[in-house]
């Protein structure tokens, strides 16, 4: 088969490391529109858009250790070399990411500032049309190939709140996607909006540099974690006035910034929609197990699950995919595949949950990594994962600021100690 992948972060090497592994002789192109390899995890000082007008796509600030520890963030046949440290820096990330593409001889394979603008299906021969830009040509190519995979991150399209006032609001307003350095925020008021895993971060990391900093979210029990004490936690944000911040309780705070850490939205922008993939309040459809287009099934989404061990499941997601487009598994007939799509999203709404938390995993992501398995007959992920990125996020929430200086190791496929 000629594949596709677009883009060389974590999920495109992975991908790219298994189409070229042998096992199947295909043959790859994987375009990536940066000048490196590593998407989210190479950090660049310059926010906006890039020397070619693109905008800029990663979303790292400078001082990021992980929230993982490196025991469950490594790929299943190349984990994160040992050292004593479980949590790495974001510069230990991307030497791991060089590594892996060095031992897997994964670079020749690579177009660097290669923008891929359109992809569409066609009908005729069943095959893929891509159109690419060579940005440093500044020339257009298009290529025909058999099969796709996407994996163009799911961090680089901020999801910004709208807030009645925002625009009469003369202060600073930032995404986290533009965060780079605390520094901006010395001896400010800040308002953090959102508690997920970057606003608790981030809230933490500015409290060194701003003079308050108020922690914003609608989460229903106040966090447990002991902040600073220029830190106070506050309802959600109703209302922006000139330079105040008017919360749902009705409390206001004058404020000079609002700091928006309040995610992301997925976003395919080379898809036409012949591709018949929709994105419907952050929930992709209609796709198989989150993965594969039901409408086009040589079209795959790697890496759509959060609250996952990412790399990992990135591996695993493209050896199910592979099974099925090299007819080692059949893909269930199509209204099979809708059905169980269906299924899942009813499920997860009597829990309660949103559309938008459709690709939520975190206590469920063992299930998944099981069912995509046993459905392609492939080598599972060991369930100490699981276990450990659970203990790792509950830490995160008790403590989050000693939870980094814990040490894992793993000692068999399904325990860990702690040292
Ligand atoms: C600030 C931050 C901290 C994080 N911390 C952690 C952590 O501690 N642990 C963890 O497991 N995960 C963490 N993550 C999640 C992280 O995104 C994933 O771990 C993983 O790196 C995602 O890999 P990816 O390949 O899917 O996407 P990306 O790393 O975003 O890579 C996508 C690549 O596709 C390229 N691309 C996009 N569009 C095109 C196009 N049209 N043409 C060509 N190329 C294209 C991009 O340039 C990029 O190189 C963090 C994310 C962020 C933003």
């Amino acid at each position: 088969m000629k594949i596709a992948v677009i883009g060389a972060g974590a999920a495109g090497l992975a991908a790219l490391r298994h189409c070229v592994s042998g096992t199947y002789g295909n043959q790859v192109v994987c375009y990536e529109k940066t000048d490196q390899i590593g998407g989210t995890w190479v950090y660049r000082e310059e926010t906006g858009s890039d020397r070619y007008g693109l905008p800029i796509h990663t979303s790292m600030y400078k001082s990021l250790r992980t929230n993982l520890p490196k025991e469950v963030m490594g790929y299943p046949d190349f984990p994160i070399p040992g050292r004593s440290e479980s949590y790495l820096s974001r510069m230990e990330m991307l030497d791991f990411l060089n590594a892996y593409c060095d031992h897997f001889a994964l670079r020749s394979y690579i177009r660097l500032l290669h923008n891929v603008e359109l992809v569409e299906p066609v009908a005729e021969d069943r095959k893929w049309s891509v159109k690419v830009r060579d940005l440093q040509e500044d020339a257009v190519v298009i290529e025909s190939f058999d099969a796709i995979m996407v994996c163009n991150g799911h961090y680089f399209e901020p999801k910004i709140p709208s807030i009645p006032g925002q625009d009469i609001f003369t202060g600073e307003r930032i995404h986290s996607h533009d965060y780079r350095v605390p520094e901006i925020f010395d001896g400010k008021k800040v308002v953090v909006i959102g508690a997920g895993p970057s606003g608790m971060d981030l809230a933490l990391e500015i409290s060194k540099n701003a003079n308050r900093v108020i922690l914003s979210h609608h989460l229903t029990e106040t966090i447990a974690t002991v902040f600073p004490e220029n830190v106070v936690q506050k309802a959600d944000v109703a209302e922006l006035t000139e330079r105040e911040a008017v919360f749902a309780d009705g409390t206001k705070e004058q404020v000079d910034v609002v700091f928006y850490c309040t995610g992301y939205k997925y976003n395919f922008p080379f898809l036409a929609d012949s591709c018949g993939v929709r994105v419907d309040s952050n929930m992709v459809t209609p796709l198989w197990k989150h993965l594969v287009s039901i409408e086009n099934p040589t079209l795959a989404l790697i890496g759509l699950p959060y609250y996952v061990c990412a790399f990992n499941m990135f591996d695993l997601q493209v050896r199910f995919v592979l099974r099925h487009w090299h007819g080692e598994r059949q893909f269930p007939a199509r209204a099979d595949m809708l059905r169980s799509e269906t299924e899942e999203a009813t499920k997860r709404a009597e829990k309660g949950l949103q559309k938008r938390h459709f690709h939520m995993m975190g206590p469920e992501q063992g299930h998944y990594y099981n069912d995509l398995a046993n459905i392609a007959g492939i080598e599972p992920l060991p369930p100490v994962l699981t276990k450990l990125h659970n203990e790792s996020s509950m830490r995160f929430l008790d403590d989050l600021v000693h939870y980094r200086q814990d040490r894992y190791k793993i000692v068999d496929d399904y325990n860990f100690v702690q040292f």
